[in-house]
């Protein structure tokens, strides 16, 4: 029996045709999509929305300008709050940004960019001793060979995007490995600072943050180890008592 795209109407051949939730797409209407990626949980209706999401975009991503570049890996371009990992790839929003992580053959060694707004500044200086605290905690061989810088999105259609760093056994004391290690941190510290600006901005349009966030927030810090027992003891009767 026949498959037809679900889409164009055409004959779907075995061969290409990618599954969707409701039926089968052809390669051609696939590509369209530009998501490199297991299309079984999209409908008909979200492949639509889709192409209409890439038609609308066309313009603002084709005048991204990148006002930043790190190695190959990483562009922003910062008049139009757009990022993306490389000339011709798909742009993103720095309000799609929900956090990012580094990932060392499987740990999670950095984290930063999550949580809610916190007003009045952050105790310890923000995510960077979020950063410190977690790589601080763990033994560090002295080979890498994997590692990778994941950013989750609040996107409808891509939920996380990554930045491949190391794909092949480095000497942790190598050159190249320190060249990867500049550019992933350059990396990090720009991933940083838009969001915290996003925070910033959030922040600015909702007002004040409640009392119960903030001590959230700082349970978050106390739970993945960045601060202490006490130094949450003691932040959360300070935020109390205000
Ligand atoms: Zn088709």
């Amino acid at each position: 029996m026949a498959t037809y795209c679900a889409i164009c109407n055409k004959k779907a051949g075995i061969l290409g045709r990618k599954q969707i939730r409701d039926g089968y797409i052809c390669t051609d209407c696939f590509y369209k999509c530009k998501l490199d990626m297991d299309m079984s949980c999209f409908s008909v209706n979200d492949i639509k929305d889709r192409y209409r999401y890439i038609e609308e975009n066309r313009e603002p991503f084709k005048n991204f300008i990148p006002t930043i570049k790190i190695a190959r890996l990483f562009e922003v371009d910062e008049n139009s709050k757009l990022f993306r990992t490389r000339k011709g790839a798909e742009c993103f929003k720095f309000s799609d940004i929900v956090n990012f992580e580094l990932y060392e053959d499987g740990d999670a060694v950095i984290k930063g960019g999550m949580g809610k707004a916190v007003t009045g500044g952050l105790l310890l200086g923000g995510v960077g001793a979020i950063v410190g605290g977690v790589t601080g905690k763990r033994k560090q061989k002295s080979v890498v060979s994997n590692m990778y810088i994941r950013i989750s999105l609040n996107h409808r259609w891509v939920k996380n995007i990554r930045i491949n760093l190391i794909q092949t056994q480095l000497k942790r004391s190598g050159f190249l490995y320190k060249e990867v290690k500049k550019s992933c941190d350059n990396i990090i510290s720009v991933l940083e600072t838009i969001t915290n600006k996003q925070r910033g901005e959030e922040v600015a349009v909702t007002g004040t943050v409640s009392v119960a966030d903030e001590i959230l927030k700082f349970k978050e810090l106390l739970d993945m180890g960045a601060i202490t027992q006490d130094e949450f003891d003691k932040k959360k009767k300070q935020l109390l008592e205000q």
